[in-house]
């Protein structure tokens, strides 16, 4: 019984990290599109459809976020040292009717 109940407790996810969801609200250039960060921070970008060559979103644990159209070329465009992240890529609808690429750059070392 005990064991029972302690695997309901222990249940990790299979695989690594990446965000179980983003909320997307529209705004007047775009997207606001966060996510609940594994380390505690409500993290994203406020994606502009009009600037093709935006600054990635930041987070304070070294996560960077892209989205829209060649959203994976763009962040990785913008690593510095590409290996050392894992890209999370989703697909997510938004509020203008598309679906869109969200990458996620998750660094394989996150900042201590
Ligand atoms: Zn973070």
């Amino acid at each position: 019984m005990f064991e029972r109940v302690r695997s309901l407790f222990s249940s990790k996810p299979a695989g690594p990290w990446q965000p179980s969801d983003y909320r997307v609200v529209a705004t007047e250039a775009g997207a606001n599109v966060n996510y609940d960060c594994y380390c505690g921070c409500d993290a994203g970008i406020a994606f502009d459809r009009a600037d093709a060559e935006q600054e990635a979103g930041s987070c304070c644990c070294g996560n960077l976020i892209q989205v829209g159209a060649g959203a994976v070329a763009r962040l990785n465009r913008q690593l510095t040292d590409p290996a050392a992240y894992r890209i999370a890529v989703q697909s997510v609808a938004m509020p203008w009717g598309e679906q869109s690429d969200v990458a996620l750059a998750i660094p394989e070392q996150p900042a201590p």
